[in-house]
């Protein structure tokens, strides 16, 4: 997809936000919170449902926690509009309560639409709800500033999941607040990993492609080709074998 029709996909599941009465939270929001950033971006920051400031000015992270989040991307010299930021639901949960599964189940479609379209190498998850859709049966003090393969139910594939404490919390609690400063500087790696992971696998599916249509045209053939030279042995028909 190129960057216009990424924008324009984007913009076409916001509008369906703005307007979504598919549970009870559009019943106390000011505004809904479909999340912004860039169209191109490889890394996705998912966090909990708006708070209060985002519920009024229809835009995540604006308030004291989104004022840390700016922060510690800061420490990584990228800016918010160099990622995409979102949330599990859209609309802010009344007194931000932490929302309830059927409202996560509701909104769940949005998000997988916005990571269908934005396809990240990357999404940072922020809290315990965010981590448990992408690392499920993860605890957040265990797994905070690491990553692992993400886990594709919310949309996301061949992507790394990496765990962020709510910059909420680490606003509640100095410690957490270090913590997250000391996590932060480990995106960059994983970033890089997540990149390769993507390189290699489509490495392999294009080396499965070549191999695969070596075999079909030189199925009555006595040489064979360049391509089955790391063809294992046996049936050819069906080769076997990846990069790694
Ligand atoms: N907390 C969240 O989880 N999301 C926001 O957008 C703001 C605060």
């Amino acid at each position: 997809m190129t960057h216009a029709g990424r924008q324009a996909a984007l913009e076409a599941v916001a509008t369906e936000i703005r307007s979504c009465t598919g549970c009870r939270l559009h019943q106390t929001r000011t505004l809904a919170v479909p999340g912004e950033g860039s169209p191109d971006t490889e890394v996705v920051f998912v966090g909990e449902g708006p708070g209060f400031n985002e519920d009024r000015q229809g835009r995540p992270f604006v308030g004291r926690a989104g004022g840390l989040l700016t922060k510690l991307l800061a420490t990584l010299r990228w800016r918010r509009e160099d990622v995409f930021i979102t949330n599990i639901v859209k609309c802010r949960p009344p007194e931000n309560r932490d929302p309830e599964p059927d409202e996560v189940a509701a909104c769940a479609p949005f998000l997988r639409r916005q990571l269908e379209i934005l396809d990240p190498a990357l999404v940072v998850t922020l809290g315990r709800h965010s981590l448990g859709r992408f690392m499920p049966g993860a605890r957040i003090s265990q797994v905070h500033g690491t990553y692992t393969p993400v886990d594709p139910a919310p949309g996301v594939s061949g992507a790394l999941a990496f765990a962020l404490y709510h910059p909420a919390a680490a606003l509640r609690t100095p410690e957490i607040e270090r913590t997250s400063y000391r996590d932060v500087a480990g995106i960059p790696a994983a970033l890089l990993e997540a990149r390769a992971r993507r390189e290699r696998s489509a490495a392999a599916v294009a080396l499965d492609e070549t191999v695969t249509v070596a075999v079909a045209a030189d199925a009555d053939a006595d040489v064979a080709p360049a391509a089955l030279v790391a063809a294992p042995e046996g049936d050819r028909s069906e080769p076997d074998f990846t990069l790694f």
